[in-house]
């Protein structure tokens, strides 16, 4: 099938370089800034709920709702009553791009969420709310001729709680499976208002529940033999977990569908051009405080241009506005919670004790800031695991030693993004042509994708395929039988 699906155009977003949108914007979520959310499970039948667990604000540690955690038994009624979505295709599709119209509608609340709820930046906002709609959207547009597979389970990670929530949901929906959804322990809240407007726009509540709580939860809802399915975005380890309980209790053929965590490496030449690299490093590495699954871990810089790039990077480090996401002039805000500031600043800690620390920025001292960090070390196999944090490890290599530097890149075993700054033709067909990554970005920053053009995941210990946003997606989640005919 062609990649540019031609009866649907993306999301316009909006233009925050323009005065009157920030405004609007400012009119829109201002009735949020202080609103407190509840959530709780949404099951086909209504139950008795105690919202008693608070939801924190990662920017100052306020309390912006409360949300009951599903239990045994509203797990055991969801699984009971889950029933595939046996509305025609046309009608699947005219529900999903209603609830995109919803999910633009209630921008407001929405933004208000992502900040309030998981720190995001306005421009993090922006970019999420058009992913989420472009997801709902594009599935669709491309509703392949095959059966469902049955009640697919689907679990997010909270670093893209509306986008990738939103997205698992919609390819599961879209060919006609019923749908238990579990949001990250950390973003219950928008999870809830998301499977609120996909009810308003006509998703059956059998068709779509939802089931607040931790890994748990997700471990009941992956583990039962009644799943069909599963959709898993988050970190290598629970990917793992999940397919060793799923290799228990399901059959074969069984979709595990899991886009993981990566190490993911930019290579700088000495002919690259140092202000767009440096651009594209601080954007790439400290961007939404590195919590993306694409940011830049580990950058390689060629040794004649080392120094350089260097001193760029560690002004520019300066110059980025760390403090409360709610402000237009904020460029990253605060890091998810707690526990995570700790394990990343630890990381820090070890590097400064060990001398390799090169900068570390001044993080506000409110909420669960972490400050940009930049760290030297030998080679990319000394980084034993992602730090899902603004942390960027640095590398010196020599000309000579380029296939020596893909091969250590190769060898982490992940494969999820790749970023390269050259302006030699042949050495960036070299590299990438040697690389094992899902997507390479040559000559600008390594974040960020575009559902329909620019699909996104990765390989090896970094996902199982096929990309979101692409053609190959909703085959994944049709019966066995099915998943080759269509889309
Ligand atoms: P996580 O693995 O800790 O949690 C992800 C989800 O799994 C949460 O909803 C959690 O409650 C649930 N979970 C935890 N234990 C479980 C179990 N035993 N069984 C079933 N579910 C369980 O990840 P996180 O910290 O929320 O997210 C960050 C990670 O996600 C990073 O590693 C990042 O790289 C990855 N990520 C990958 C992509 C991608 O597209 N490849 C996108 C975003 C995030």
């Amino acid at each position: 099938p062609e990649l540019f699906a031609p009866d649907r155009v993306n999301s316009a977003g909006f233009d925050l370089t323009h005065a009157p949108t920030v405004r609007q914007i400012d009119e829109a979520r201002t009735p949020w800034l202080t609103h407190n959310w509840s959530a709780a499970p949404l099951l086909a039948e209504d139950v008795a709920t105690d919202a008693t667990v608070d939801v924190i604000n990662p920017a100052d540690l306020s309390v912006i709702g409360q949300v009951s955690e599903a239990s045994k038994d509203d797990i055991d009624l969801a699984l009971a009553k889950a029933s595939v979505w046996e509305a025609p295709a046309s009608t699947r599709a005219e529900v999903l791009n209603r609830a995109a119209d919803l999910y633009e509608e209630n921008y407001g609340e929405l933004f208000a969420l992502l900040t309030r709820e998981a720190g995001k930046t306005q421009l993090d906002c922006v970019s999420e709310l058009r992913e989420a709609v472009d997801f709902l959207r594009y599935y669709a547009s491309r509703i392949p001729q095959a059966e469902a597979a049955g009640v697919f389970t689907c679990i997010a990670p909270w670093n893209f709680p509306l986008a990738i929530f939103s997205g698992q949901i919609a390819a599961a929906l879209a060919t006609g499976n019923a749908v238990l959804a579990k949001p990250a322990e950390q973003t219950p809240l928008i999870a809830y208002r998301a499977v609120s407007l996909l009810h308003e726009a006509g998703v059956p509540r059998t068709a779509l529940q939802l089931l607040p709580g931790g890994g748990a939860v997700g471990a009941a809802l992956t583990s039962d033999p009644r799943i069909k399915g599963v959709a898993f975005t988050g970190s290598t380890a629970t990917a793992l977990k999940i397919r060793a309980s799923m290799a228990d209790n399901l059959r074969p053929g069984t979709p595990l569908i899991a886009e993981t965590g990566g190490l993911n490496a930019m290579i700088v030449d000495s002919t690259a051009l140092p202000e767009q690299a440096v651009q594209s490093i601080v954007e790439s590495a400290f961007q939404s405080a590195g919590q993306r699954c694409s940011a830049l871990r580990c950058l390689y810089l060629q040794e004649d241009v080392a120094d350089g790039v260097l001193t760029m990077l560690t002004g520019a480090m300066e110059a980025l506005q760390l403090g409360n996401p709610w402000q237009l002039s904020t460029d990253s805000g605060p890091v998810i919670d707690q526990t995570a500031r700790d394990g990343i600043q630890a990381h820090i800690e070890t590097a400064r004790a060990e001398g390799r620390l090169l900068k570390q920025t001044l993080p506000p001292q409110e909420g669960t800031f972490v400050g940009s960090a930049l760290i030297e070390i030998p080679g990319i196999s000394t980084l034993k695991k992602e730090i899902f944090g603004p942390v960027l490890h640095v590398v010196r290599f020599k000309a000579s030693d380029l296939d020596q530097v893909i091969d250590d890149i190769n060898a982490t075993g992940y494969g999820l993004t790749f970023g390269l700054h050259s302006r030699i033709d042949d050495r960036v067909q070299h590299i990438t042509d040697r690389i094992e990554a899902g997507n390479i970005y040559v000559n600008r920053n390594q974040i960020g994708a575009v559902v329909g053009s620019q699909p996104f995941g990765g390989e090896g210990l970094s996902g199982t395929g096929p990309k979101a946003g692409g053609p190959n997606y909703l085959a994944r989640f049709c019966a066995p039988d099915h998943q080759h005919s269509g889309a």
